[in-house]
């Protein structure tokens, strides 16, 4: 077994090292109210693999990228790159991943073995579920409220994405009778297939382009339950004040102001590169990976007064802009 930090740490390590041995990654991913360790540690899961199987590597085990102290290990995409072998990659969990590190550095001559009972099965045939409040005098300009379907097998995917779904449903019930009714359409959409390839989301995206919609603005829930503390977004920098008036109705609630770089979410992600603006709610990611693509991802971990709070701070924002007058402009070339 030979201990790897990350995909860059094997990178510059010689074939001779690892060909017909096993590579452990390393690192840990690490705790933050905006999940930032995730994106740092998740190439590990989807690169690791392809990046050691050219090396020769026999087979890839990772510390699970998560932030668990249970013995539960986490899962998600991994992609094989054409070309390389499709060599076993396991995770571990973060315990068990300590042990092997303190068994490695006794220096002794150390066995693992990997016995993967993992499958590959049959395409299937999913489908999104979308529904609308439509708008009145800009009923054609859409503001969409996105979350996904799917989950991982291990848990029931409670937080990953449940929570998302009941963030947006929920925003969009409690819209459906106020007067006065949002100006342009509030659709929400519960997408299917993130996890495994975001194929709802681009059947989704290719309508859009195809059809013509004008999506005014998009919002994504996909980081759990909440609470919301923060606002930040991708508009034309002209519409920034726009934005600060929308934060001002949410500050009550104890969200900041943030940024204007936001990502959006992996199911709006087309959309944003198609200029679709973008406003984003950031949900409190703290204890999220704790639980994220793992067997405990199930609702004893909602929190009810976090979910309440997101679920208002959503409908908030969505409704302000379905009915503010002034024009959402599309993003300068996408983003
Ligand atoms: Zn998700």
């Amino acid at each position: 077994v030979v201990q790897v930090r990350d995909v860059e740490a094997l990178a510059r390590m010689e074939s001779a090292k690892i060909e017909g041995k096993i590579v452990y990654f390393s690192a840990r991913m690490e705790r933050a109210r905006d999940g930032a360790g995730y994106g740092k540690t998740v190439a590990i899961r989807t690169a690791g693999p392809s990046a050691a199987a050219s090396k020769g590597a026999l087979a890839v085990v990772i510390r699970s990228v998560g932030t668990s102290n249970a013995r539960l290990p986490h899962t998600g995409t991994t992609v094989y790159n054409i070309g390389s072998p499709r060599i076993p990659a396991v995770a571990i969990s973060n315990p068990d991943a300590d042990l092997l590190e303190r068994q490695l550095a006794m220096g002794k001559p150390l066995v693992l073995q990997v016995n993967v009972t993992a499958r590959d099965l049959p395409q299937t045939r999913s489908a999104n579920v979308i529904g609308e409040i439509p708008g009145t005098d800009k009923a054609e300009e859409i503001v969409l409220l996105a979350a996904h379907l799917d989950s991982w097998d291990l848990g029931t995917g409670a937080l990953d994405d449940g929570a998302g779904i009941a963030i947006i449903t929920a925003a969009a019930h409690m819209l459906k009778d106020i007067e006065p009714k949002p100006r342009r359409t509030i659709r929400v959409v519960h997408f299917a297939n993130e996890e495994f390839g975001l194929s709802g989301s681009r059947a989704y995206t290719e309508h859009v382009i195809s059809s013509n919609e004008r999506h005014a603005l998009a919002m994504e829930a996909d980081v759990g339950a909440g609470p919301v503390y923060s606002l930040e977004s991708r508009v034309a920098p002209e519409q920034l004040a726009l934005i600060k008036q929308i934060w001002t109705v949410l500050e009550p609630l104890g969200v900041e102001r943030g940024g204007n770089r936001a990502s959006g979410g992996a199911d709006i992600s087309a959309l944003r590169a198609h200029g679709v603006p973008v406003m984003s709610p950031r949900l409190d990611a703290t204890s999220y990976f704790d639980y994220h693509h793992t067997a405990n991802d199930t609702l004893d971990k909602v929190d009810p007064k976090a979910i309440a709070q997101s679920a208002t701070a959503f409908a908030v924002a969505a409704y302000l802009a379905a009915r503010v007058e002034q024009s959402w402009m599309p993003l300068e070339g996408g983003s």
